[in-house]
């Protein structure tokens, strides 16, 4: 792809997760010259297990991104423990037929693997870490460790939750502590569990949750359960056995599936995330993914949102003359207008979910499941809110593609 209508400027991308890989990539396709810094010997998932809404899948198509035969369709249910269905999840029959399913599973590492591979060679700096980060109206200047300093006309922080270029914009702002924990795992064992689901499940205080995923042509499943722990409090117990423990109340086949992981499949995360920030970008730079919008996986957005991200940046900045101050601005503003309200409905949501399901005041949480099992609540505020985001969030990045066709020409 060649935007011949732009003048070729710098950008620098801080941190190849996948926002930055995905700003990497469609920078790079705008038509300016892109460098990804990433601080570890190389480009790396935090974990395993994930799913995909339609969104992100169709960015990666757009931006050239091998997304054939990429994780397993998925039709997403939330239930109580015992399987009653609470929410169907219903996004239009095109939409499914189109993106092979409304949230595919997978694992990350292929995610990985497919953006890497469509990142033109040269744009990763592995062992790159960024200490510092100065700017002025004519451009901004990276200090690394090793003591070399990067010039560029715009950086890009996607440098995750503790970003430095977020911190150096706006000062730190406290992390929310959800207090809660997850394990999650895989398995490709076939324990007699039903393929094309993506299954939430609650009990009182726990979420036992399990999905079809298909990994480098493999059919298997992915789990996950949640559950409350003080986050000042250190973990130290057996992590597959902890999780056997957690599903055993839920019905099958989670604790089927928790049982055929291997134990070195099980993982553990501490849920945080921090408050939607009112503005992103300043000067001549700006903040993506989880650096922008962190997100309590309750969303399982995160990575999706980010990969988002990347794509409607690079796709804003095609055309831009980036040595012109006034036309940077005014672009990282239209980039991050509509991507604010967007991202923070997820992670207020994602928050608000957390909350609800397992810090609900004990005497509570019976009135609580009896809404649940007996009214539409959680179908209107999760099953009808969700696919309305998707499908809105589909049409977006129709109008950044027509604008970007556009400038091309
Ligand atoms: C258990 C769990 C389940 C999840 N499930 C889902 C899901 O199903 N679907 C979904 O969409 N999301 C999910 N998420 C969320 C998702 O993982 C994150 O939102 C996503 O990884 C954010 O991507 P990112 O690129 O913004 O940040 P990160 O993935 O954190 O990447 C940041 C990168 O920046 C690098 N970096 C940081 N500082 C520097 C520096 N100074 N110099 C150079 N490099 C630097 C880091 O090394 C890292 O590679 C889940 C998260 C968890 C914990």
């Amino acid at each position: 792809m060649n935007a011949s209508a732009t003048k070729r400027g710098r950008v620098a991308v801080i941190g190849a997760g996948p926002a930055g890989m995905a700003t990497a990539i469609s920078v790079g396709q705008a038509g300016h010259d892109v460098v990804l810094l990433e601080r570890y010997p190389q480009a790396r998932p935090a974990g395993n297990i994930l799913n995909l809404w339609p969104p992100p899948i169709k960015a990666l198509g757009l931006m050239g991104v091998d997304t054939e035969d990429l994780g397993a369709p998925c039709h997403s249910e939330f239930r109580n423990a015992a399987g009653r269905r609470r929410v169907s999840v219903k996004l239009p029959e095109e939409v499914v037929r189109e993106y092979r399913g409304g949230f595919i599973g997978l694992l990350r590492p292929e995610l990985y693997e497919r953006l890497l591979a469509t990142l033109p060679p040269g744009v990763l700096r592995v062992n790159s870490r960024v200490e510092k980060v100065e700017q002025d109206e004519t451009g901004v200047r990276l200090s690394m460790t090793d003591g070399e300093v990067i010039e560029a006309d715009v950086v890009v922080g996607a440098d995750g939750i503790d970003s430095l270029v977020r911190r150096t914009l706006w000062g730190d702002s406290p992390k929310r502590e959800h207090n809660l924990h997850i394990f999650g795992g895989f398995t490709f064992d076939d324990v007699g569990a039903e393929r094309g689901l993506c299954v939430l499940s609650h009990d009182r205080t726990v979420q036992g949750s399990w999905t079809a995923i298909r990994h480098k042509g493999r059919d298997g499943f992915q789990w996950w359960v949640l559950g409350p722990h003080e986050a000042s409090t250190d973990f130290s117990g057996d992590l597959h056995a902890t999780a056997a423990a957690m599903a055993a109340g839920f019905a099958a086949p989670l604790p089927r599936l928790v049982a055929a992981t291997r134990p070195e499949d099980v993982q553990r995360w501490v849920l945080r995330d921090r408050k939607p920030l009112r503005q992103w970008s300043k000067g001549r730079a700006t903040i993506v993914g989880d650096a922008a919008h962190p997100t309590s996986p309750y969303a399982a957005y995160g990575a999706g949102m980010a990969t988002e991200d990347g794509y409607f940046l690079g796709r804003r900045l095609a055309g831009v003359d980036l040595s012109d101050y006034a036309a940077v601005r005014r672009a990282l503003e239209e980039f991050e207008a509509p991507r604010k309200p967007h991202t923070a409905r997820q992670s207020q949501q994602a928050w608000f979910l957390g909350q609800l399901f397992h810090h609900a005041p004990r005497p509570v949480r019976y009135l609580r499941d009896l809404i649940l099992d007996h009214t539409p609540l959680l179908q209107k505020v999760v099953g009808e809110s969700s696919p309305a985001e998707i499908v809105s969030q589909l049409k977006e990045i129709d109008r950044a593609e027509a604008r970007f066709t556009q400038v091309k020409s």
